[in-house]
């Protein structure tokens, strides 16, 4: 999803059923691709990559300033990149990927759900044609392809990157298998999700409303809070998963300097062959 607030904006036709996701996704997209500026920040607040030592960085444009945007739909303080757009989850993603893997510098065969428009460019000039992007509700992705029946081979990617998509599922087992159906074995995923480490997975097929979603899940278009159980899911399609905290990862320094929260994120590996097509 591009940008939180522009969501915010349609919040209250979605929680009463007069917008769907789609249609409200669908306006965010398009409204984003027609708009070339990002929201600004204060004047005064922000000074160019390397300019002015600044309390905070943005580790993936180079934007330093004294105080991020507002975000979300509950509008968290200091929170958005004003050059890029990003917030914290893709500044973790971004670090992650620049400090743990060799994403940065080796092209490879990338697939990216939904992907974060402050990271689609600068991932494309890496990968070039190897790069990938699906969306179900983004006429500007490369594909626009429901993430349950993928129009891709079997092993054809060597990385995929997934955030913040699969608890949009209804039905998540088949998103997840046909994640680990594409993949290649041995190659790696990061998925992340809204994630409680301390509890099992929290959904409720009761709950059938955006309202009611919006108060059980934080968002009324999640279907749940995946929880300690996540990994049997991600077995269930051959991969092989490992939760890492970013407060684990990244000193309280980088924490800072970089505005990041407490997202986990899930490094998966695809082990063996592929699933059956029914399991
Ligand atoms: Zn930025």
């Amino acid at each position: 999803m591009p940008f939180g607030l522009n969501l915010k904006r349609f919040l209250r036709g979605v929680v009463d059923d007069e917008i769907t996701e789609e249609e409200a996704y669908r306006r965010v997209y398009r409204e984003d691709a027609l708009c070339d500026d990002l929201p600004n920040a204060a004047p005064g607040n922000t000074s160019p990559a390397g300019t002015v030592a600044s309390d905070i960085e943005c580790p993936i444009c180079g934007m330093q300033a004294d105080r991020f945007l507002p975000f979300g739909l509950d509008n968290r303080p200091n929170v958005q990149c004003p050059s890029c757009g990003s917030v914290e989850r893709h500044r973790i993603l971004w670090l992650y990927l620049a400090e743990h893997t060799d994403f940065m510098t080796r092209p490879a065969r990338v697939l990216h759900t939904a992907p974060e428009p402050c990271m689609e460019d600068r991932f494309r000039d890496i990968h070039g044609a190897g790069y990938v992007t699906i969306d179900r509700f983004n006429a500007f992705a490369d594909v626009e392809t429901d993430i349950k029946t993928l129009p891709f081979e079997d092993g054809q990617f060597d990385v995929i990157l997934s955030s913040h998509v699969l608890e949009h599922i209804r039905d998540d087992r088949p998103a997840i298998r046909e994640l680990g159906r594409v993949l290649r074995p041995g190659g790696w995923a990061v998925i992340m999700v809204p994630y409680d480490p301390d509890k099992p997975t929290y959904e409720d097929s009761s709950i059938d409303t955006p309202e009611g979603r919006l108060e059980a899940f934080g968002h009324p278009f999640h279907f749940r809070i995946y929880g300690n159980d996540m990994a049997e899911r991600l077995a269930e399609a051959g991969l092989e998963s490992e939760v890492l905290a970013a407060k684990d990862i990244f000193d309280p320094a980088v924490r800072r300097r970089f505005r990041l929260n407490r997202n986990h994120l899930l490094y998966c590996r695809k082990t063996g062959g592929n699933p059956p097509a029914n399991s």
